[in-house]
């Protein structure tokens, strides 16, 4: 089941450009997120689009308590303002589990019990460096009540799309992935499933993130073709990375973002996208150069609309 999509493909059936970020509150947003931010939100701007805020609050043995808001505030103070209301995936299970329920019918969804460490000892290295998932429980079902999680098996589809940035992509699910969680043993909804389902109900056209989800991009791809929901175009920013060349994360130190400079901040972003904006004096006046300066950086001709177009909207 070759799949293909394009740069060029329609965003959805109603035309328009919608975008969207979607942080997990699992710390406050450091330098890094708000490259993904920016991006997504310019993006999204110069396409005279709407920009819409997911927070992605599956995770919960891993959330910072009151994160959420916390990032809702600090992208308020940063002048990101987005349409509609905030989804928060910890309200979103009934739509997980109709999605999940799909691909049970589809015979797509199987149980395993394997532990990190049976599968590290058995499997190849795949794509971000985690074992391929060898297909143990897939060949040899696992018998009692022991708590599971549910495996998508996947087949020799070969993923391509292109991403605006980094070019043409090609995956070979089967061998750099293999079968891999929809939904956790302790019933945490996987990442992969949540922002499908969510990214496709919120008629998400453009997917603009960081770079480290360049490769859950063929998985995500794969769902929507076996749940029929359409594909966004994408486009992956570069990460802010430390000297190390290690992703800078709550983990490896990253201040919170609302303890520095506004604008210092932005125009650091704005300068790791490789975007010139010159130093203003307010956010309004950021705003105002960053985004025909993504428009030439990252926006083809035929891709910029019109100001005709733009006024028609
Ligand atoms: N929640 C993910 C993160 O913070 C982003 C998910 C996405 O943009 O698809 O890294
Ligand atoms: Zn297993």
């Amino acid at each position: 089941m070759p799949h293909t999509s394009s740069y060029d493909a329609p965003g959805n059936a109603r035309g328009g450009y919608v975008g969207r970020f979607a942080p997990s509150p699992s710390g406050p947003l450091h330098r890094g997120s708000l490259v993904a931010a920016l991006a997504s939100l310019l993006d999204a701007r110069a396409h005279g689009g709407l920009w819409r805020l997911r927070i992605e609050d599956t995770d919960t043995p891993r959330m910072m308590p009151g994160g959420a808001t916390r990032i809702l505030r600090t992208l308020e103070r940063f002048g990101f303002q987005w349409d509609g209301e905030v989804v928060l995936q910890s309200r979103r299970g009934a739509a997980y589990e109709h999605a999940w329920a799909q691909l049970a019918a589809q015979g797509r969804v199987y149980r395993c019990t394997c532990t990190r460490r049976e599968i590290a000892d058995s499997g190849a290295p795949g794509v971000d460096g985690a074992p391929v998932y060898p297909g143990t429980c897939r060949t040899h079902p696992p018998d009692g009540q022991r708590p599971a999680a549910w495996r998508l098996r996947v087949d020799d589809s070969v993923i391509e799309f292109d991403d605006r940035q980094a070019g043409r992509q090609v995956q070979a699910l089967a061998e750099e992935v293999g079968d891999f969680i929809v939904k956790r043993a302790d019933g945490i909804w996987a990442y992969q499933l949540a922002a499908v389902v969510d990214d496709a109900e919120a008629g998400i056209t453009d997917v603009v993130r960081g770079a480290d989800l360049l490769a859950s991009t063929a998985r995500q791809i794969f769902l929507q073709t076996l749940l029929d929901l359409p594909t966004p175009r994408y486009l992956h920013v570069p990460l802010v990375t430390l000297a190390s060349g290690e992703k800078l994360s709550k983990q490896t130190g990253a201040a919170a973002l609302d303890d520095e400079d506004v604008l210092e901040s932005l125009e650091a972003a704005a300068a790791h996208l490789g975007l010139s904006v010159e130093p203003v004096d307010a956010i309004e006046e950021f705003w105002a150069k960053a985004i025909p300066a993504w428009r030439g950086r990252y926006m083809n001709e035929r891709e910029n609309p019109s100001v005709s177009e733009l006024e028609r909207r």
